[in-house]
């Protein structure tokens, strides 16, 4: 079984490959502003370390303020303008790749839901997982984790 998963963005100037063992977890995200990076109703991310993910290409990145006070970084790619991943300006070393660039993502399965209070009538959360009204808190529970290594 091959654990090696590689994806990238519409032009492939931008591309990336980690172990997929390397994963900590994968979520939907339904806050307005992920609603608006992707034009869809959720984004859906999975984190995993910085130092377990090979990136090739220049990502340009825009940073929002999160709801939590933290500095949201979104990357993509300058040329076709897909979003590749992003992460925290608090907590760098972690990053969110967005699942739909994954060259295949049929294996990817779906941890929990963030921000379930702005999702739409017509991409509603999945009930059959753990849902977060808002911000999880996860940041938290990752420094903690981060700071075991
Ligand atoms: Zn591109
Ligand atoms: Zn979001």
């Amino acid at each position: 079984m091959n654990n090696n998963q590689s994806g990238k963005c519409q032009c492939g100037s931008v591309s990336y490959s980690f172990n997929k063992e390397k994963l900590i977890s994968s979520h939907h995200c339904h806050c307005k502003d992920c609603q608006r990076a992707t034009g869809s109703g959720k984004a859906t991310i999975l984190f995993i370390s910085k130092k377990y993910v090979e990136l090739n290409g220049e990502i340009k990145y825009f940073e929002t303020k999160g709801s939590s006070g933290s500095h949201v970084r979104r990357g993509f790619c300058p040329n076709c303008g897909s979003g590749i991943l992003s992460y925290t300006k608090e907590l760098p070393h972690i990053l969110f790749i967005k699942a739909g660039t994954l060259d295949d993502s049929s294996w990817v399965k779906i941890d929990s839901n963030f921000f379930t209070k702005s999702a739409n009538d017509w991409n509603k959360p999945d009930e059959s997982i753990k849902c977060f009204e808002g911000n999880p808190g996860i940041m938290y529970n990752l420094k903690t984790l981060i700071k075991s290594f």
